[in-house]
């Protein structure tokens, strides 16, 4: 009798651009999650969270892929200490849910709540306050992970250093992530106190970060790359910290701690293509600007407003149509401004159509080989895909000069990097290798971004 194949699903990611069939496993607990490794499957295995990279490291083409959003939950809160140990599949939605009316919030967040602990650590999440604390393994005390070699075991940065930071970055390549001990931090209300600055150009920009940055716990600007000329670069550059209550209203003051929020709508599945285009995305970004106060000083923000705005308009993906979207986003040396400034030139000439597009700055990378900050500035941007043939090019060149400039690309965001490129901008990749090939050394962990980049053998 023949045997009936799996039936497989097609699993994209954020960027909506190449999906590839896979068998879907859905664990209900920490024993299901950690028995998908013991699957048989010719084509091996990879976890997947919430499916938030843009690219492909959550797929895995004819093979296995573990979805883990139905392992969720904490199991330990120690509110002395701040420190909660949460499932893999947990959130860090629901995690700021829980902790924001207790007085903590969590160490790190992306520009999307929607994000899971496994996923946050597996491409070693940065947020808004990187120049200050660190990406998210830099808070991660402990964490279970089942690997082929050692099974299912309680790691921490000092007791397997080796495993511990080839994890923190590592794209799910180095065993499933079971759960996570988060050091959190405390908040006395949840609301931010921003300052924002409307910049000129680029160089204003630059400047006010250099000088000012260190006196915010957040900063974070937003760039029209869409203005030319003396324009080029313009930014709105908000930074904060969490609000004192002596700064809230008497309204305010009655619930400091109050965490409200959901999505305001859901985009419609219509589009038959990308409404992104050069007049829409110019219009938007000139009036966006515009909108932008001049100088305005501690405007209280909510989390949703000051961190995650785009998930008050769920699967906002949608507007850039079947086709989806490219997302690059690279990190340069302190001292690489003339090749950052190179760089948005290049993107503001060719008129690509790019409405979010963001600049932030690094403090110190941590011991991850694979994790991606290093300090300096980080640069990421959205285009839609497959609208201009020389979009390509343009990107290429861009590697080409962030190679030159000492930096990297962003592998939880790529889609497209020349593989060749990958030992220019990960110096310490041999040092992962090693360490993936003794906590799986049959190569049982596999994904369609470890193949493309020949991470995997
Ligand atoms: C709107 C938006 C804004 C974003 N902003 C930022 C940002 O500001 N900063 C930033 O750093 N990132 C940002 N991202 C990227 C996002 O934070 C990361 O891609 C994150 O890894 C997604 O988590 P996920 O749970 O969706 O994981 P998935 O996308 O499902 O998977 C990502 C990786 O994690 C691995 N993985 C997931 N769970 C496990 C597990 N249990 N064990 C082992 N491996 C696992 C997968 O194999 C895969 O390699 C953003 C993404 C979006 C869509």
């Amino acid at each position: 009798m023949t045997a009936v194949p799996d039936p497989t699903e097609p699993l994209a990611g954020w960027a909506n651009t190449a999906p590839t069939p896979a068998t879907v496993l859905r664990p209900q607990d920490v024993d299901e999650l950690a028995a998908a490794l013991d699957r048989p499957s010719p084509r091996g295995v990879v976890a997947r969270g919430l499916g938030r990279s843009y690219g492909d490291p959550a797929q895995n083409a004819g093979g296995l892929v573990a979805l883990t959003t139905g392992v969720s939950g904490i199991h330990h809160l120690d509110l002395e200490a701040g420190l909660v140990t949460a499932e893999a599949g947990t959130s860090i939605d629901a995690l700021i849910r829980w902790l924001v009316p207790l007085g903590w919030f969590v160490p790190v967040t992306p520009g999307t709540r929607q994000v899971t602990v496994g996923g946050a650590i597996a491409s070693d999440v940065h947020g808004k306050n990187h120049h200050k604390v660190g990406s998210w393994c830099d808070a991660v005390e402990a964490l279970t992970i089942v690997t082929p070699a050692g099974g299912r075991q309680q790691i921490t940065p000092a007791s397997h250093p080796d495993l511990f930071w080839a994890t923190a970055g590592g794209m799910g390549l180095t065993g499933i992530i079971l759960d996570a001990t988060i050091r959190l931090t405390r908040v006395r209300t949840s609301l931010l106190s921003v300052d924002t600055d409307r910049t000129p150009d680029l160089d204003t920009t630059l400047d006010l970060m250099e000088s000012g940055d260190h006196a915010y716990d957040y900063s974070v600007a937003w760039i029209d790359l869409m203005a030319r000329g003396a324009a080029v670069g313009r930014s709105i550059l908000d930074r904060g910290r969490f609000a004192d209550p002596e700064q809230l209203s008497d309204r305010q003051r009655r619930d400091p701690l109050g965490f409200r929020s959901g999505s305001l709508a859901t985009f419609p599945d219509l589009a038959p293509t990308s409404l992104i285009t050069r007049t829409t995305v110019r219009a938007f970004n000139e009036v966006w600007y515009r909108k932008a106060p001049r100088r305005r000083r501690d405007h209280l923000q909510t989390i949703s407003q000051f961190f995650h705005p785009l998930d008050m308009v769920d699967r906002w993906n949608r507007v850039y149509g079947p086709r989806g979207l490219l997302q690059w986003q690279c990190a340069v040396p302190p001292d690489a401004t003339d090749d950052l400034r190179w760089i948005v030139q290049q993107i503001s000439a060719s008129g690509q159509p790019s409405f979010l597009a963001v600049l932030k700055r690094f403090g110190p990378g941590n011991a991850g080989p694979l994790s991606f900050p290093v300090e300096g500035w980080t640069l990421a941007l959205d285009v839609p895909a497959g609208a201009d043939p020389d979009l390509g090019q343009l990107l290429d060149r861009l590697d080409d000069r962030v190679v030159a400039a000492g930096g990297r690309l962003y592998l939880a965001k790529d889609s497209r990097l020349r593989p060749e490129l990958l030992e220019a901008m990960y110096p310490r990749l041999d040092e992962w290798r090693k360490a993936r090939d003794a906590a799986d050394p049959d190569g049982r962990l596999a994904s369609d971004l470890g193949r493309r980049l020949g991470l995997i053998g």
